[in-house]
């Protein structure tokens, strides 16, 4: 059976308050074998190590994301930073999710402030970031050289492949999620194409970014295994090969064990 990594789900949200224990044992037995839920504000951080404490596989990332900064934000940071520095949960694998988002009304200025102290420990902890952006890359880019970045995943990449490669100049690997299926997004099954399976990982975003024939439904970590399917084929591959190789990225990148 093939090994998938979902790199991105939320399974702290309320969507899966039910039977949530059994879902990840039946995701499991198709053959999801990791994920990584990140958090989306400071406040979440209790109830992710729990989940990750409860559920073998399950690992966690720590941050802030643009739509949840407010005026408490950057003060949460330096909660965040003394909670690294002291008791950091052994699942915790990734800083964020955090970084720009030019559509969800909260105010940019102070999001690349947020963003900006969360890449700093990074840094500081030598800890691999989960990016989030809409509209920012090019700010984006530019605070990763200032805080000299070279670890991470941009998430729900629906960027160009010139963009794409900037990011993996830097380091950065590519999070391919339901986008890559949906009936509009020629431009994302282009960049696919040109990039091949060497810098991109899977995610699912779960309960969000569903793929084309779950649209409008909650998504789930199953729906890794069908964005497999749907890379492989595109990119005219084993389905095998594909989900061996994007399991071995995801895992590099969060300094796991393959297994
Ligand atoms: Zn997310």
């Amino acid at each position: 059976m093939n090994c998938y990594f979902d790199t991105h789900c939320h399974l702290d949200f309320k969507e899966f308050d039910e039977g949530r224990g059994a879902l990840i044992t039946k995701w499991k037995a198709l053959g999801v074998k990791k994920f990584v839920v990140p958090a989306t504000s400071y406040s979440a951080l209790a109830g992710l190590e729990e989940l990750a404490d409860k559920y073998e596989g399950v690992y966690i990332g720590a941050g802030i994301h643009p739509f949840f900064v407010n005026e408490e934000s950057l003060r949460d940071v330096d909660r965040l930073g003394a909670y690294l520095q002291c008791s950091p949960s052994v699942d915790l694998v990734a800083l964020g999710e955090m970084g720009l988002d030019k559509f969800c009304g909260v105010d940019y200025e102070l999001q690349k402030e947020v963003l900006s102290k969360q890449l700093r420990y990074a840094k500081v902890f030598n800890l691999p970031v989960i990016l989030h952006c809409r509209k920012g890359y090019s700010d984006l880019l530019r605070l990763l050289d200032f805080h000299d970045v070279r670890s991470g995943v941009v998430h729900g990449f629906t960027g160009s492949y010139e963009i794409a490669c900037e990011f993996m100049k830097r380091g950065f690997l590519i999070g391919l999620g339901g986008a890559v299926t949906w009936g509009n997004a020629s431009k994302v099954r282009n960049m696919v194409s040109r990039l091949g399976i060497d810098s991109i990982v899977f995610e699912t975003d779960s309960p969000d970014m569903s793929p084309e024939w779950l649209k409008g439904q909650c998504n789930t970590p199953e729906s890794v295994i069908h964005v497999g399917k749907y890379v492989a084929e595109l990119l005219g591959i084993e389905e095998s090969t594909v989900a061996m190789k994007v399991y071995r990225n995801s895992c590099d990148l969060f300094g796991l064990e393959t297994d």
